[in-house]
């Protein structure tokens, strides 16, 4: 059977008028993202692979990480804090409970919350894993600089090597991923990519949000860890 790839936009009915999610480019770059999450985890020919609640979480942070990295701007620094729709919801807050953010008072969110009842929907679930990811991209700029041209694939800046760290990380986890397997999966693009030369700036940088080297889950009880491996 030949699947075709549809890319789901709405109206959002937030605000009075109605806004169309057709003139937010994050709200776009998030839609378009799920076709690549989908097409890419366990491989080209399998598009059912972010379907168990916590991998279909992951699949809405992969979205919405997407968009904040495609809008990054060279004036923004690590204490830049980002929303997803804030156009379409009418909110400079955006849609999410909680603003991107390194400072964990602006988003305290942590690996362990993933036990919270509130966070058994997959939106949630992304904030959750999309925050993570935050914490990477600022941890990789800081270390690796900033490429403002978001065209230039080779460039060695920290942002486009998470771009290729996280895409890259798709191709090589399994099917339904989770939090635990997908971090390793973008540790494992680091190491193909760039040799582990920044292995220990995303496990600092996991491990803030307590996906650090101890954090295990089972039975569906997820607890934090803000370990980082011997060595970094
Ligand atoms: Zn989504």
């Amino acid at each position: 059977m030949i699947y075709r790839g549809t890319m789901s936009m709405f109206v959002f009915t937030i605000t009075d008028p109605k806004r169309d999610g057709d003139l937010e480019a994050d709200v776009i770059i998030h839609e378009y993202t799920h076709g690549l999450s989908n097409r890419l985890t366990g491989g080209p020919a399998n598009s059912n692979c972010l379907n168990s609640l916590e991998a279909g979480g992951m699949g809405e942070g992969w979205s919405d990480i997407m968009a904040v990295l495609f809008q990054l701007k060279s004036t923004d620094t690590h204490d830049t804090n980002y929303a997803i729709g804030p156009y379409v919801s009418g909110a400079p807050g955006g849609l999410r409970r909680n603003l991107y953010s390194t400072s964990a008072t602006t988003n305290p969110s942590s690996y362990s919350d993933l036990n919270d009842p509130s966070n058994q929907e997959v939106h949630n679930i992304g904030e959750l894993w999309a925050e993570m990811l935050y914490e990477v991209v600022w941890a990789m700029i800081d270390q690796a600089g900033f490429e403002s041209n978001i065209y230039n694939a080779t460039s060695t800046a920290g942002n486009t090597l998470t771009m290729r760290y996280i895409i890259n990380g798709m191709k090589l986890q399994p099917c339904n991923p989770t939090f635990i397997t997908a971090r390793d999966a973008i540790l494992q693009a680091e190491q193909q990519i760039t040799e582990g030369n920044y292995k220990c700036t995303l496990w600092s940088a996991f491990a803030k949000r307590g996906l650090g080297a101890g954090a295990s889950s089972q039975l569906s009880s997820y607890t934090s860890s803000t370990e980082v491996p011997e060595g970094c």
